[in-house]
């Protein structure tokens, strides 16, 4: 499939924002989603709605299985070793939290270490300050170098005999930082520490494979993968996951209930409690099946190309500054244009028809470490054009330099690459 055909699979990026055709640089936030993801969607709720598990009827035996293969693509997509390992969240945040609670909270004693890096989104961070509040466990903060990379040596000298759990985003959602998460686990497990990877911005970009990476835990959310919101994955490694008590109860995760006593479903319905997001997993199966048809080498060679250029065409611009410049880095541009507050430029891009994010992007204290109240980010996926970089630089330098908009000429689709 060319890049171009790639690119009209995706109905919302069809449309004119102000007058002007959509450049949707909001990837790092979510992703658009293909007309196959929606139809699937659709035709879940059409044809093969009902509750899963235990239904005696047709369609609940539709969408169990539908349910259950979604599971399995999932188990698939990162080569996790069994389905049991796939539970299904609503997204990275409630991942982490289940992790914190359910695995860390039990095992955790005043002293033990837990590592975490300056770059986390908010979601790696809160949820292992309050089990540590719970616990008296101490957070290690990894610290970054000056270009945006983690400190590695500062890694190792924190690492130690106390360092129960180690923490951290596989790509920066701020600065585009891709850690070298494989290095990192090394390191880690010599000292029998247990590995998070929050994969909420990797999952997109990079082929994850959790058995190679060796990790404990890693977790994603299906609507930066192309999938709709509410649905997420937690992989971890089965005897972990069978260690630990469920995190929350009710039904689907019970296998018999008493008033003397109550027994828990096998893994992975064990973490499941409630009727789940079932359409949304069929949507982020149906997102999987969609990016195993694309060459995603391809992909990623042409999201560098984008990323270069627009650093080439945006360091022209006066008072552009690029914030963090990693030496492995996503498609992930953070930057200010002095003078300009960051939500005035997202405004000013916003009226061409430009989708950027502004401020804080959840990791304050990322931002305090750079001693910046926030940047404007703007963040490419592989349905973004060479041309839809050249007009964002374009945009930009007008902002920079005072000018004034002019009514852009009309773009087909056909014509982006
Ligand atoms: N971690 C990172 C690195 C993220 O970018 C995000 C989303 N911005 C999250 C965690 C949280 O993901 P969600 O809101 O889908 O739970």
């Amino acid at each position: 499939m060319s890049l171009s055909s790639v690119r009209k699979a995706f109905p919302a990026l069809q449309q004119q924002i102000n007058g002007q055709p959509l450049i949707y640089l909001d990837n790092a936030a979510t992703t658009q989603k293909p007309e196959q993801v929606i139809r699937a969607v659709e035709d879940f709720y059409r044809q093969d709605n009902a509750n899963v598990h235990r239904g005696a009827h047709q369609l609940s035996e539709r969408a169990t299985t539908a349910f259950e293969n979604a599971r399995a693509e999932v188990k698939g997509f990162i080569n996790a070793a069994s389905e049991k390992e796939i539970i299904w969240t609503r997204g990275t945040t409630e991942g982490i939290n289940l992790i914190a609670q359910s695995f860390a909270r039990p095992r955790l004693q005043p002293g033990d270490e837990i590592i975490l890096t300056e770059l986390e989104h908010h979601a790696n961070i809160v949820p292992w300050q309050i089990v540590a509040e719970q616990t008296g466990a101490l957070i290690k903060v990894i610290p970054i170098k000056e270009n945006g990379d983690l400190n590695l040596e500062k890694y190792t000298e924190l690492l130690s005999e106390r360092t129960r759990i180690v923490s951290l985003t596989h790509i920066s959602n701020t600065l585009g930082t891709i850690n070298p998460v494989a290095g990192i686990i090394r390191q880690a497990k010599k000292f029998g520490a247990t590995v998070v990877i929050d994969g909420a911005q990797a999952v997109s970009h990079l082929e994850v494979d959790v058995q190679r990476l060796g990790c404990d835990f890693y977790l994603f959310s299906g609507h930066k993968l192309f999938a709709p919101t509410g649905i997420g994955v937690l992989y971890g490694r089965q005897d972990l996951l069978e260690a630990m008590p469920p995190w929350q109860a009710g039904g689907e995760m019970i296998r018999k209930v008493s008033f003397t006593g109550t027994s828990y479903n096998e893994l992975p319905f064990k973490f499941e409690a409630g009727t789940p997001n079932i359409s949304g997993a069929i949507g982020l199966a149906e997102a999987i099946r969609f990016l195993s048809r694309l060459d995603r080498k391809k992909l990623a060679a042409h999201e560098r190309r984008l990323m270069q250029r627009a650093i080439e065409l945006c360091s022209d611009i006066p008072g552009f500054t690029r914030i963090g410049s990693p030496t492995a880095c996503a498609s992930i541009l953070s930057f200010q244009l002095n003078s300009h507050h960051q939500q005035d430029v997202g405004l000013m891009l916003d009226q061409q028809g430009i989708a950027v994010r502004t401020g804080h992007h959840c990791a304050m204290p990322l931002m305090e470490k750079l001693k910046l109240p926030g940047t404007v980010r703007a963040s490419f996926c592989f349905y973004n054009t060479l041309e839809e970089v050249e007009r964002f630089a374009q945009a930009l330098q007008l902002i920079a330099t005072g000018g004034s908009f002019h009514t852009a000429d009309t773009v087909t689709p056909d014509s982006l690459f």
